[in-house]
């Protein structure tokens, strides 16, 4: 099969034929009908600074973990509970099925799962990709291949908004109008908070917030951020949620954040950062890291877009085949109006 190529940071991905992925016994094979480009995959692709610890992309890798597709092979155990040709949407990792963590549908917290773009397991910026049977879900008829691959980054919102204990009425306010940026937005929006004030140094992107539930935006290239969110709510915010992921974008929530607030760290920033943790102390801040979903947050996002209860298609500003790929995803190190790319294997320009 063709699939997007990782080689070394600082080369484009190029398109290669690879092998094609075989199903365990537990897995299934699909055939990738949309899968989005995400910032994780941009920062992970330059280099992640050593002193972390983490391992480094592999070269040979092939990235993509928000995906939907449709069936086309079976491993042995899975027949009877999946048919070949059905839309389904999978979480990015396959655990053991069997742990306390992957029976809580947390496989991610599984001690010997594998995930997207380790040697192996392929990911979904490819024409096919194996998942397993434990982390896939049906897409409903109503929802798109679009919406299908959008589940993830909106489960990411989700689980940031849950982890941040909202109470219907409350204000808040969102730093960065990214595609997680706008996801929190639209749970805030859905979960009752009373103001939900997004902003963004780039004013168009906070401008089309308002798309996904936002009640106002704030330029902060231009405008004083408390200032303005005071003058819009009439009152500061109760719960701030960082949606940037870089260096600097810690520091710029305590610094917005008022008193007693709550803040959310759902902007997965990979570099090496610092902050001023006194401004956070003096504040009596409470500061909550919010990673990933579980199942059950992957099921609920599909029955939102299921019976269109939330707007997501509006997320996808561009639709791109395997040959465009590698020119793209380099394109999108520098920020434009792009919100989220996807990737459609077999589509052509
Ligand atoms: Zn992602
Ligand atoms: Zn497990």
């Amino acid at each position: 099969m063709k699939a997007a190529v990782f080689s070394k940071p600082g080369i484009p991905l190029s398109i290669e034929e690879v092998a094609d992925p075989e199903p365990g016994p537990d897995d299934l094979i699909l055939k990738v009908k949309a899968c989005g480009i995400c910032g994780t995959d941009l920062h992970w692709s330059q280099g992640i600074d050593p002193s972390a610890g983490w391992r480094h992309l592999a070269p040979g890798s092939v990235m993509g973990h928000e995906f939907s597709g449709e069936i086309v092979e079976l491993g042995k155990n899975t027949r009877g509970r999946f048919r070949s040709g059905e839309r389904v949407v999978a979480q990015p990792f396959i655990g053991c099925g069997d742990c306390d963590a992957c029976r809580a549908g947390r496989s991610y917290r599984c001690t010997v799962v594998t995930t997207r773009a380790s040697a192996d397991l392929t990911g979904a910026y490819a024409e096919y990709t194996r998942v397993g049977i434990a982390e896939t879900l049906r897409l409903p008829d109503s929802a798109s291949f679009h919406a299908g691959a959008l589940v993830e980054p909106l489960a990411v919102g989700l689980n940031a908004v849950k982890r941040a204990g909202l109470q219907v009425g409350d204000p808040v306010l969102v730093i960065g109008a990214g595609p997680v940026g706008l996801s929190v937005a639209l749970w805030c929006r859905f979960f009752g908070a009373h103001d939900v004030i997004v902003s963004d140094l780039v004013e168009e992107r906070a401008g089309r917030s308002i798309e996904f539930g936002a009640t106002a935006a704030i330029d902060a290239a231009s405008e004083d951020v408390q200032a303005r969110y005071k003058k819009i709510a009439g009152r500061p915010p109760a719960v701030v949620f960082d949606c940037v992921g870089l260096p600097g974008s810690l520091q710029l929530s305590i610094d917005q954040a008022p008193t007693d607030a709550h803040l959310v760290i759902v902007g997965l920033c990979m570099a090496k950062d610092t902050f001023f943790p006194a401004k956070a102390i003096v504040k009596e801040l409470r500061i909550t890291f919010a990673f990933v979903y579980s199942k059950s947050d992957f099921q609920f996002v599909i029955d939102m877009l299921g019976s269109e209860r939330i707007p997501a298609d509006a997320l996808v500003t561009s639709v791109i085949g395997l040959d465009d790929f590698p020119h793209k995803f380099e394109a999108l190190r520098s920020p434009g109006a792009d919100l989220k790319v996807m990737l459609e294997p077999g589509f052509s320009s």
